[in-house]
């Protein structure tokens, strides 16, 4: 059973002083994540985890990140002075864009951060804005094709269709800018590849590994080039349903490990050094939306109306993502009521759970949607005038710190002229 990271009493205490809805994230829970990945890589000196900057983009949650060693990966302007302002510097950065305007590609530079091309043109279109090329310089592959894993247990699974894919360049292309880069002087090389998302499967991060690995070793044997390190990307998943399981990390890890003794060592390149840059397996399952029962409506089904909506959490309207609901307090009451959990909004979608078995509700219920720390409030809008919530981090001496407050009106009339 999926259980909150707090309790009722800690709850009702929160909302007390801090009136629903909100983001809570869960500081230990967070840490806990840090060390896992970093344990499972320890056997790779130079390891690091590159926080996906955009699932969670809070500077106390990425000084959380910091302290635990990690780095992050960043997409756009904005997401790189938040890196800069939270102290982040260097290789410490990522960045990682597609379709990039040259303002971002100059700050990056700036900031001496490990730029990831997405394509020869970026390349090109980075050189004319920039002036040059940087001397540590990652590419983007896409190996196309359908991306299936052979899942230990469930047999071939499709992954993904990479041909659909946007992101990433060809094998061509890859062997291509390398060439580029090194005409131009780059001394550090790398690359990544990013083949799917939230998945479940200790498989996955192996059989990626395998495809970037077999690149390295092509690239080194035809042109001479040896890269330093390689971005194995986000996309390890979390078990959003009551009934699935969760990644075991430090299986995967191990599973890396062994990809990397067959395929790197034997060409010369045991000193590959390796990187992810994960987001939702670090933060999803520390974070939760907390939001209170205020309408109940019986017509051809029943709806719960809650005071939050699409607007603090996006994924069930965009992707029909299943996010698990413990009413707080009715942990125990057989869920012998059928309802959608709506919001406020004025589009049929704003449903944060469609027929859902729950205890009977009530209005003044306090509901915890789970899992909603990644690409939760990072996803947000104003849809209706809607206001974004607070965010809330629990910290580890078990004490709340409001670590971004609410929206306000004078917020929303803030970019407007009149
Ligand atoms: C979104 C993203 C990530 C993080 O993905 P998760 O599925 O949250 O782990 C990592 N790298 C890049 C380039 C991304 O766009």
């Amino acid at each position: 059973m999926k259980k909150p990271f707090v309790t009722e009493e800690q709850l009702q205490k929160i909302v007390q002083e801090y009136p629903t809805p909100f983001h809570l994230y869960d500081e230990a829970g967070i840490r806990r994540h840090c060390r896992m990945i970093n344990e499972a890589f320890s056997w790779n000196p130079g390891f690091r985890e590159h926080f996906a900057v955009k699932a969670t983009p809070n500077p106390s949650i990425l000084r959380i990140m910091k302290e635990e060693g990690c780095g992050v990966d960043t997409a756009s302007l904005t997401e790189l002075m938040l890196a800069e302002k939270c102290g982040f510097k260097n290789e410490e950065i990522f960045f990682t864009s597609i379709d990039t305007p040259a303002e971002d590609f100059r700050k990056a530079y700036d900031l001496h951060a490990i730029i990831n091309f997405d394509d020869p043109d970026a390349m090109n279109f980075f050189e004319k804005h920039v002036g040059k090329l940087p001397k540590t310089a990652c590419l983007r592959y896409n190996p196309g094709g359908v991306f299936t894993l052979n899942k230990s247990h469930e047999g071939f699974q499709v992954m993904g269709q990479l041909e659909e894919n946007k992101f990433g360049m060809t094998k061509d292309q890859i062997f291509a800018c390398f060439q580029r880069l090194k005409e131009a002087g780059c001394e550090n090389y790398g690359l990544h590849t990013f083949l799917a998302s939230n998945t479940l499967s200790d498989d996955y991060y192996p059989a990626l590994a395998r495809i970037i690995f077999s690149l390295a070793v092509e690239v080194k044997e035809t042109l001479g080039i040896s890269v330093s390190f390689i971005n194995l990307s986000g996309g390890i998943g979390v078990p959003y349903k009551p009934d699935e399981r969760s990644n075991n990390v430090l299986a995967i890890g191990a599973g890396v490990k062994k990809a990397y003794e067959e395929i790197l060592v034997p060409a010369g390149l045991g000193n590959v050094r390796l990187c992810t840059e994960l987001g939702r397996w670090m933060t999803a399952e520390s974070g939760c939306i907390v939001t209170k029962v205020v309408h109940l409506k019986d017509t051809y089904r029943h709806y719960a109306g809650v005071d939050a909506n699409a607007c603090n959490l996006m994924r069930p309207a965009m992707y029909g993502a299943y996010h698990h609901i413990t009413v707080m307090g009715k942990e125990d009451q057989p869920c012998d009521h059928v309802y959608d959990v709506i919001g406020d909004l004025c589009e049929n979608n704003d449903k944060l759970a469609i027929q859902r078995s729950l205890p009977e509700l009530e209005p003044g219920d306090l509901l915890v949607i789970h899992d909603t720390g990644a690409h939760g409030f990072s996803m947000g809008y104003n849809y209706n005038g809607r206001l974004r919530s607070a965010e809330l981090l629990l910290k580890e001496d078990g004490t709340v710190k409001m670590i971004r407050r609410p929206e306000t009106p004078d917020d929303y009339f803030a970019t407007l002229n009149f």
